[in-house]
């Protein structure tokens, strides 16, 4: 049985205030309810700090939304691994739509992030997904098989063994369209069968696969009930306490 994962990426928005006080309220919540599912959450860099202060003694975990691949230098307005995870992150989003898409992040990059995040002891939630274009003209298979084998393939699978990810199709990222549970089914098996190729069967059975695309709580718990769905990534509704915890099962 994988656990579930439950990661709110909060783009950038809170400032460390409004992040402390959201972190606080989620962690409180979390804990008068109980959960067996593993939450995460995912604050702009300045906020981070007061993030982790405001879940401290929780289960709660906190990720970081970008990371450089170098581990420190003169690489001016850069983040490395190595500093997230003296921090105390334990997560950090490689490859998420805005970074390719707005930010213009390319696979030759993402690759070394996968590695500096892996190399740094985090546990990367690495992000593919299509463009609307791609899967109306039917090439969204090949899309998000071919992200995951650029950036993937060669890792040995001890390191892939730490590495989640997280299908996000862009045209559901913000939209308020969210994807059937069939579709995102029929691509987490689609990814996960190019795991076992990449890396057997092992890896690619515990390897979570994670949903993002406008999820909210009422769509949350039919995609949850599917098995090929091992949590989600929530963007929009992870920015007030009441709609993520509603997303949160118990
Ligand atoms: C995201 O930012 O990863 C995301 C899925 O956003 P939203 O839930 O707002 O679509």
């Amino acid at each position: 049985m994988r656990r579930k994962i439950i990661a709110g990426n909060w783009k950038m928005n809170k400032d460390h205030r409004e992040g402390a006080a959201l972190a606080k309220e989620i962690a409180a919540g979390l804990a008068a309810a109980r959960t067996s599912c593993e939450i995460v959450l995912i604050p702009p860099f300045t906020t981070l700090p007061a993030v982790i202060d405001a879940i401290h003694g929780s289960a709660v975990k906190a990720g970081a939304q970008d990371l450089y691949f170098e581990d420190e230098g003169a690489f001016t307005g850069e983040i490395s691994g190595r500093m997230l995870r003296a921090l105390g992150c334990t997560h950090v989003l490689v490859g998420h739509s805005e970074r390719r898409h707005v930010i213009g992040e390319g696979g030759a990059d993402l690759s070394k992030k996968l590695r500096a995040a892996l190399r740094n002891n985090l546990r990367p939630i690495f992000c593919v997904g299509e463009l609307l274009g791609e899967r109306e003209s039917g090439r969204a298979f090949d899309v998000v098989t071919g992200q995951v084998r650029e950036c993937c393939e060669g890792l040995e699978p001890e390191e892939f063994s730490r590495v989640v990810i997280a299908y996000e199709p862009v045209w559901a990222i913000g939209t308020g369209k969210t994807a059937t549970t069939r579709d995102a089914s029929d691509m987490h098996g689609i990814i996960r069968i190019l795991l076992k190729e990449l890396f057997g069967t092992a890896a690619a059975d515990q390897t979570p696969i994670l949903y993002g695309g406008s999820v909210k709580p009422e769509s949350a718990a039919d995609l949850l009930a599917d098995v090929e769905i091992d949590g989600l990534l929530v963007g929009g509704a992870s920015l007030k306490a009441e709609s993520f915890l509603g997303i949160i099962p118990r």
